[in-house]
């Protein structure tokens, strides 16, 4: 059927491609994607020979009324280089012009960096704020934590290797005493998720240079156990209607 699929696909396990997912881009008219290589690699896995069109939110205006405009007639999958679309990634300003223009738009949920570290990391995860990538230059990292540090909820941030010590070093000064942990390479070989005070996880990667993508969760100001007996209630509570 027509319409635009914001399909999500694998963050490294190849293995984590959904069923739906893998027909979908076989099936679908054209898969927009970031970098055409870096999809490539994975239809070419999949054994899957749609046409791929490179598509970003830069892409600019006229190429998004166009690709939004086929939408009509095809059905287009929208996929990220990693994860899910849209998530630090591009594909909001399509999937808003899409929904603008009447076209059908379904998502294909899977993957996604963020939600997996989180269920890595051994914090609490009855509230969690995601917030993105950390700035990279020193006074806007510091505000970028300081903004959301007494957020009531576990921080979650997306941070790459080279750049891992620098935002420990700026948690160990703003926030000394809170549970910190990063999650690295997540579904790939050298998968590792380790905890700590901020401090000391920065000691460790000045020792050993972290390599590649990463997860960084901070806990909450206060950590406040949520049991499992608490989230049956709250559940209950929830799904209670109100017989008026
Ligand atoms: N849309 C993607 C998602 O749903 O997770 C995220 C895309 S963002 C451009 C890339 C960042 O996601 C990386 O710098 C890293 O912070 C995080 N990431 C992606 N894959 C990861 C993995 N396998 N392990 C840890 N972090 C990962």
């Amino acid at each position: 059927l027509p319409g635009l699929y914001i399909v999500a696909t694998p963050i490294g396990n190849l293995g984590d491609i959904t069923v739906r997912a893998a027909d979908i881009l076989r099936r679908c008219d054209a898969v927009a994607c970031e970098d055409t290589r870096v999809t490539g690699k994975l239809t070419k896995h999949l054994g899957i020979s749609t046409k791929l069109i490179r598509y970003n939110d830069h892409s600019g205006e006229r190429e998004r009324v166009r690709l939004v405009e086929s939408m009509h007639s095809q059905a287009i999958a929208l996929v990220s280089d990693a994860g899910t679309p849209l998530i630090s990634d591009p594909g909001y300003r399509l999937v808003r012009d899409a929904r603008d223009a009447g076209v059908a738009v379904t998502t294909l949920p899977g993957a996604c960096a963020a939600i997996a570290g989180l269920t890595l990391s051994g914090l609490p995860n009855d509230r969690f704020l995601f917030a993105g990538f950390i700035p990279n230059k020193d006074k806007a990292r510091r505000e970028a934590f300081l903004d959301v540090a007494q957020v009531d909820a576990t921080l979650i941030f997306y941070e790459t290797g080279p750049r891992l010590v620098k935002s420990l070093e700026a948690l160990s000064e703003l926030l000394p005493d809170r549970m910190v942990s990063v999650a690295r390479e997540i579904t790939k070989l050298h998968e590792e998720c380790r905890s700590g005070p901020a401090a000391r996880l920065a000691d460790h990667y000045t020792d050993y240079p972290a390599k590649g993508e990463i997860v960084l969760m901070v806990a909450p100001p206060a950590e406040l156990e949520t049991s499992d007996d608490d989230v049956d209630l709250l559940l209950k509570d929830a799904l209670k209607t109100d017989k008026a």
